[in-house]
C-alpha cells in the first residue's frame, strides 16, 4: 500500500501526479518553476488526511455533564475547535449531533468559508424517543410522529441521520447500559426514509440489543458499541456495517479531570479494556472499523482526543498499517467521501498530511510531543 521515494505532484489543490522520484531533491529545487512550492527532505512521510468519524461540535469536551449552551454559538469558540482539528490532521469529522443545530451552522460556515475547518459532515438534531436518553442531542418523536420528525431533519440538509438506539453506558455498574429506545419497526423506519432520501443512518447503540437491531435495520455504522457480541460483529463483517468504537471517551474517565482516580476506576477499566479486544477481533474478522473520539464528550476534546483513540487503537493491538487506514480509508468510507478522501491518488482533492519522519513508527510507539504543536502539519 505505501510507496517510497516518490515524488506527488499537486496542481490545482488536486493530487495531479504520483511518480518516481529519480532525482536528488536539492536538484529539484534548484530547478523548480516560478509559483512552485516544493516541499522535501529525506525522510518525510506523506498520508492522507485523517478522518474523525464522530464528534460534537457544539460540545467543548470540558464541562462535567455535557450541556447545551447556547451562548456556545459563537464563530470563535467554533473556530478554535475546527482549527483543532486541522491542527491534528484531521481533513474531515461527522458530527454526531446537538439539539441546537450547531453542528449545521459549523457545516455551513466552513462550506461558505466563514469558518477556517475540516470539511464537516453534520447529522443536524440526533433522532430520539420523546423521553429518552440524548435531550442534549436532539428532538424526541412521540410513536407514530417519526416520518414527520424526519421530514424536519431532511429540511435542513443533513448529511447523514443520526440515530440514539440506545442510552449511555454506565461508569458504576459493568456493563449497564441504558434502555433500548426505538422497536426494530421503527429503526427500520428510520433507515427507509433515510435511503429514499439518498441518506445512511449513523446509530448511537451501546448494549449488544441495541446493536443487534440496528444490524437487522440496516444501519450504515455502529457508533460506541460497548458490550458488542462476537455475532454481532460477524454479521457487520458479512453486512459490512461499520463501527466506530469510541474508546477514548470512556478510558478518559478513568482519571477525573483533575488527574484524580476515580471511584469508578475499576468498571471503567474493564469496560475499555473489553473494547479494546473486541476492536481487534473486528480488525480480524473484517469489520469496516473507523476512528471516532466522541470529542465533545465529557474530557475528550476536538483534535486532541484523536491521537489519544489512535494510541488505543496501537493497545488493542493493531498493527500501525491497520490503524491508518482506520483513520483513513475506513473513515472516507464511513462518513461518504470515499471518493474524494482516503487515499492518495491522481484526480483526488489533495487533503494530505506531511509528516517528518515514519509515521508508522509513531504508531507503534507513541512518543510524546505528538501534538498539535509537535508533529502534524497538515498541507
Ligand atoms: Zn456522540
Amino acid at each position: 500500500m505505501s510507496k517510497k521515494n516518490v515524488r506527488i505532484r499537486i496542481w490545482d489543490s488536486k493530487v495531479q501526479l504520483i511518480e518516481k522520484q529519480t532525482v536528488n531533491h536539492k536538484k529539484i529545487l534548484a530547478g523548480r518553476r516560478k509559483n512552485c512550492r516544493v516541499i522535501t527532505t529525506d525522510n518525510l512521510t506523506v498520508i492522507p488526511g485523517l478522518i474523525d468519524c464522530h464528534v460534537h461540535l457544539a460540545f467543548d469536551g470540558l464541562n462535567g455533564q455535557p450541556q447545551y449552551h447556547e451562548e456556545l454559538h459563537v464563530t470563535e469558540v467554533l473556530q478554535e475547535r475546527l482549527v483543532s482539528d486541522l491542527a491534528h490532521g484531521i481533513v474531515a469529522v461527522r458530527d454526531g449531533g446537538d439539539r441546537g443545530g450547531i453542528g449545521i451552522a459549523c457545516r455551513n460556515m466552513v462550506n461558505n468559508v466563514e469558518l477556517k475547518g475540516p470539511v464537516v459532515m453534520a447529522s443536524g438534531k440526533a433522532l430520539r424517543k420523546n423521553g429518552g436518553y440524548g435531550s442534549f442531542l436532539g428532538t424526541g418523536a412521540a410513536p407514530g410522529e417519526l416520518a414527520k420528525v424526519m421530514k424536519g431533519l431532511l429540511k435542513e440538509n443533513i448529511n447523514q441521520v443520526k440515530v440514539l438506539v440506545s442510552g449511555i453506558v454506565s461508569f458504576k455498574e459493568y456493563s449497564k447500559v441504558g434502555g433500548v429506545q426505538f422497536t426494530l419497526k421503527e429503526l427500520e423506519q428510520i433507515v427507509r426514509i433515510a435511503a429514499d432520501h439518498g441518506l445512511k443512518v449513523m446509530a448511537h447503540a451501546s448494549s449488544d440489543e441495541a446493536v443487534q437491531i440496528c444490524i437487522k435495520a440496516g444501519v450504515h455504522s455502529i457508533e460506541h458499541g460497548y458490550f458488542i457480541s462476537v455475532d454481532s460483529l460477524k454479521a457487520m463483517a458479512d453486512q459490512r456495517i461499520a463501527w466506530v468504537p469510541t474508546v477514548v471517551p470512556v478510558a478518559v474517565q478513568n482519571q477525573g479531570l483533575d488527574g484524580s482516580l476515580t471511584a469508578e476506576t475499576a468498571v471503567i477499566e474493564h469496560t475499555y479494556r473489553r473494547q479494546l479486544q473486541m476492536i481487534r477481533l473486528a480488525q480480524k474478522l473484517g469489520v469496516i472499523l473507523g476512528v471516532g473520539t466522541d470529542a465533545g464528550a465529557v474530557g475528550v476534546q476536538h483534535g486532541t482526543g484523536y491521537l489519544r483513540e489512535l494510541q488505543l487503537y496501537q493497545e488493542a493491538g493493531l498493527t500501525a498499517e491497520e490503524t491508518l487506514m482506520a483513520a483513513t480509508r475506513n473513515g472516507a468510507y464511513i462518513i461518504g467521501m470515499q471518493d474524494s478522501l482516503g487515499v492518495i491518488s491522481p484526480g483526488r482533492p489533495a487533503y494530505l498530511l506531511v509528516l517528518e519522519g515514519d509515521i508508522l513508527k509513531y504508531l507503534i510507539r507513541p512518543r510524546q510531543g505528538m501534538t498539535a504543536e509537535g508533529t502534524f502539519q497538515s498541507a
